[in-house]
C-alpha cells in the first residue's frame, strides 16, 4: 500500500489530536455547567428547607398533628409557595401534601427514614424536577419534609448547550482540517521545490544549486547542507575531469613523438646508424611514457583509495643511505657534486618502505634534473625531538616564491618547455605530497631563483622496535 505523504500524515495526526481535545473540552464544559446549574437548584431547595425549619421551630411544643396541619395551611402557605411540599409527622402521619404531589406522588424515603438528605431528579407530569427528602428536628419532634423545585430551565440550558456543541464541533473540525492541510502543504512546499531542483542536477549541470532558503529552520539547514555537498561533489568531479584531460594531453605528446620518429625513419631507406638513432629516440619516449603511465596510475589509485600502504617500522637513516648510494653514478654522469650527511645511529619512522624510497627518489630526481652542471646536490637527515627531518638541497635553477606552493599541484610545471625536455609531467611532487600525508608528515620548499631549492620533509619518529630474541 502506498504510504501517505508527510503533509497528509501531519494533517491526520493534527486532526486526531484536535478531535480528542474538542471532545474533552466539550464534555468538560457540559459537566461543569451542569454542576453549577444544579448547585443553584440545591441552594434553592436548601433555602426552602430552612424556611420550613424556622416555621416548625416557631410552633408550640405540644401541637398536635391536626393543629400543625391547620398552621401550615394558614400561616406557612401564606408566605411560601408550597406547591411541591409534603410534610409528615414523626409517626408518619401526613401534615401537608400539595395538590401537585397528590396527583404525582413522590417517594424518596419512608417518613422518619431520611437520616441523610436524599436528592433526586425526577420527571413528574412531563416536567423535570429536583426533589429532596430530609428529616427536620424542631421542638423535640422529628418531621420528614419533601420539597421540590422544577428544573425545566436547567434541562433546557443544558440541552441548548449540547445542541450548540454538536452543531459547531463538526464545523470547527472541518475548518481545522482545511487549515491544517493548508499549513502542512505550505510548510512542505519548499521540500517539493528542493526535490524538483535536485532531480534536475546531473553531471552536465553540476554547477546548479538548490534554491537558497532564508527560513532559518530545518529546511534552510537541509538546503544549505545539500548545497555544500554539491560543492564538494563538483570540486571532486572537476578534479577528475581535469585530471583526465591533463593525463590525455600528457600522453598525447610522447605518443605523437614516437609516431613522428617512426614515420620519419620509414619515409626513405636509411643507414644502420640512423635507424639505431631513431630506435633510441623511440625507446626513450616509450620509457618516459611508461613512467608517466605509472605515475598516473599511482595517482588514480590514491584517488580511488585503493593504494594501500603497509606501515611498519622503517629505519629511515639506513634506507636513505641506500637510496643516496644509488644516485651517486647519476651525479657522476651529470657532472654534479653529490654529498650526504646521515646520522650514524638508527632512526625509525612508521611507514611503507617502498613509498618512502619513492619519495626520496622523486626529490633527488628533481634536484638532479633542475641543477645544471656545475652544481651540487645534498641529501641530509636529522632527528629533532620527535621529528625526523629530511632535506634535499640543490644549487640549481630554484623556484620563484609564486610558484613554490603550486609545484605540489598535479601537472604543474614551472617551465613547461624545460620540464618536458627533462621528462617531467608535473606529477612527481603531487605523489610525494600524498606519500608524506599518509605518513602524517609535512613537505615544504624553500628556494631563491637561480640559487637552488631545498625540499624539507618532516615526519614523526617512533622508538626503535625491540628485536625478537634469537633462539639459543
Ligand atoms: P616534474 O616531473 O615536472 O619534475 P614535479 O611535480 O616533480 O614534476 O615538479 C613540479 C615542478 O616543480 C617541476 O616541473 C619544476 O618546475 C619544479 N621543481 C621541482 N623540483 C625542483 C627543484 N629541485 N628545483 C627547481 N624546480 C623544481
Amino acid at each position: 500500500m502506498k504510504k501517505l505523504s508527510i503533509g497528509m500524515r501531519l494533517t491526520l495526526w493534527y486532526l486526531a489530536i484536535f478531535a480528542v481535545a474538542q471532545l474533552v473540552f466539550g464534555a468538560g464544559m457540559w459537566f461543569l455547567l451542569r454542576h453549577h446549574l444544579y448547585a443553584l437548584v440545591n441552594d434553592s431547595l436548601e433555602s426552602q428547607v430552612e424556611d420550613l425549619q424556622n416555621f416548625l421551630e416557631a410552633q408550640k411544643k405540644n401541637a398536635t398533628t391536626a393543629k400543625m396541619r391547620e398552621e401550615v395551611g394558614e400561616t406557612y402557605l401564606l408566605e411560601h409557595s408550597g406547591d411541591y411540599l409534603e410534610l409528615h409527622a414523626e409517626d408518619g402521619a401526613l401534615i401537608y401534601r400539595s395538590s401537585f404531589l397528590e396527583k404525582h406522588p413522590v417517594t424518596l424515603a419512608a417518613p422518619g427514614q431520611a437520616d441523610q438528605a436524599i436528592s433526586r431528579n425526577l420527571s413528574l407530569g412531563g416536567r423535570p424536577f429536583r426533589f429532596r427528602a430530609q428529616k427536620l428536628e424542631a421542638n423535640a419532634h422529628v418531621y420528614t419534609a419533601i420539597t421540590g423545585v422544577p428544573t425545566d430551565d436547567v434541562v433546557e440550558t443544558l440541552s441548548l448547550f449540547r445542541t450548540y456543541l454538536l452543531m459547531f464541533a463538526p464545523l470547527l473540525f472541518l475548518a481545522a482540517a482545511g487549515g491544517g492541510y493548508w499549513l502542512s502543504q505550505r510548510a512542505l512546499a519548499p521540500v517539493d521545490a528542493l526535490v524538483g531542483t535536485a532531480r534536475e542536477i546531473s553531471g552536465a549541470n553540476l554547477n546548479s544549486r538548490l534554491p537558497k532558503l532564508e527560513t532559518g529552520d530545518e529546511l534552510q539547514r537541509l538546503s544549505d547542507t545539500l548545497n555544500e555537498m554539491l560543492d564538494r561533489i563538483e570540486t571532486a568531479f572537476l578534479r577528475i575531469t581535469q585530471f583526465t584531460a591533463d593525463a590525455s594531453h600528457e600522453l598525447r605528446t610522447p605518443v605523437s613523438l614516437i609516431r613522428t620518429e617512426a614515420e620519419l625513419a620509414l619515409r626513405r631507406s636509411r643507414g644502420e646508424a640512423e635507424y639505431i638513432e631513431s630506435l633510441r629516440h623511440i625507446l626513450l619516449e616509450a620509457e618516459r611514457t611508461t613512467s608517466l603511465i605509472e605515475q598516473l596510475l599511482a595517482l588514480a589509485r590514491t584517488d580511488s583509495g585503493r593504494e594501500t600502504l603497509h606501515m611498519q617500522p622503517v629505519n629511515l637513516a639506513r634506507m636513505l643511505n641506500n637510496v643516496g648510494d644509488g644516485w651517486r653514478h647519476v651525479a657522476t654522469i651529470r657532472n654534479l657534486q653529490f654529498s650526504m650527511s646521515l646520522p650514524a645511529q638508527d632512526a625509525f619512522v612508521l611507514g611503507d618502505e617502498a613509498a618512502l624510497r619513492r619519495l626520496a627518489d622523486i626529490l633527488l630526481d628533481n634536484a638532479f634534473k633542475y641543477t645544471p652542471s656545475p652544481g651540487s646536490v645534498h641529501l641530509s637527515f636529522d632527528q629533532k625531538g620527535e621529528k625526523a627531518i629530511l632535506l634535499v638541497q640543490d644549487s640549481g635553477v630554484g623556484i620563484t616564491e609564486d610558484d613554490q606552493p603550486k609545484v605540489f599541484e598535479r601537472f604543474y610545471r614551472v617551465d613547461k618547455a624545460r620540464s618536458r625536455e627533462q621528462a617531467g609531467a608535473g606529477l612527481g611532487l603531487a605523489i610525494a605530497q600524498w606519500i608524506v600525508g599518509q605518513h602524517r608528515g609535512s613537505i615544504s620548499v624553500e628556494s631563491r631563483p637561480g640559487r637552488g631549492a631545498t625540499f624539507r620533509v618532516e615526519m614523526p619518529v617512533i622508538a626503535a622496535p625491540v628485536a625478537a630474541p634469537q633462539p639459543a
